[in-house]
């Protein structure tokens, strides 16, 4: 079977780790979340934290010389060899190229740049209703998935807090970074014949079938 080597885009909140879970599951892939990596550096105070953090609190991009290294590292990690799903990488054009270049030097290209469109006021809504437990880490919505009690961890009853990336005046400034940045993206991947749309207002069932379809048709076009 030939590699699966896809990029998740899409604003925040638009279900693209949900989305990635699944993915995971089905094809055994590593799922790289630039997020996850720069929260849990944030976390632990190590160097990369310390440079990303003003940068995260702001709901700005963190520089593309503190990002790329970090990225391509990783991808030369021997459990990426038969493919990777990277989400939240690339950001920037200069990103983008940064990782077509890379992975032309390991002899391999990108199968597919699959983008999960929700419209902005669906995004608002979404992250700004979450809050996470300051213990336990576990996520709730106050519309969607609402603790037992208002406040507090069904867990351990431990203090629930917004994240200060997800106050609804940061969210609009993400996602004006977010359109200002992925527009040359969608164009850049539009142009290399890269690009697959998902509507991602559905149930999240169907947007896996749907991103399911859509990579069982890519790997039927790559035997033709
Ligand atoms: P995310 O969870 O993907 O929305 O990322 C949270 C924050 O991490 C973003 O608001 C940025 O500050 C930073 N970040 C994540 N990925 C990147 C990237 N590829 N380039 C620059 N900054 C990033």
């Amino acid at each position: 079977m030939s590699e699966l080597n896809l990029i998740l885009l899409g604003p925040p909140g638009a279900g693209k780790g949900t989305q990635a879970q699944r993915l995971i599951e089905d094809f055994q892939l590593p799922y790289i979340s630039t997020g996850d990596i720069l929260r849990a550096a944030v976390t632990e105070q190590t160097e990369l934290g310390k440079k990303a953090k003003g940068f995260m609190d702001a709901g700005d991009l963190v520089p593309d010389d503190v990002i790329i290294g970090i990225i391509l590292e990783r991808l030369a990690d021997p459990d990426c060899r038969d493919g990777f799903i990277l989400d939240g990488f690339p950001r920037t054009i200069a990103q983008a190229e940064a990782l077509d270049t890379a992975l032309v030097d390991f002899g391999r290209h990108l199968t597919a740049a699959i983008l999960i469109e929700v419209p902005d006021e669906d995004v608002i809504k979404r992250i700004s209703g979450r809050r996470v437990s300051v213990k336990t880490g576990r996520v709730y919505h106050v519309d969607f998935d609402p603790p037992k009690h208002e406040d507090r961890c069904d867990v351990d009853g431990s203090r629930l807090i917004q994240r200060d990336d997800d106050k609804p005046e940061t969210v609009k400034h993400r996602l004006e970074v977010y359109h200002q940045h992925a527009e040359p993206l969608i164009n850049h991947y539009e142009a290399t014949g890269l690009l697959r749309r998902i509507d991602g207002t559905r149930a999240p069932t169907e947007i896996h079938d749907h991103i399911r379809a859509t990579i069982a048709t890519l790997r039927l076009e790559e035997t033709l």
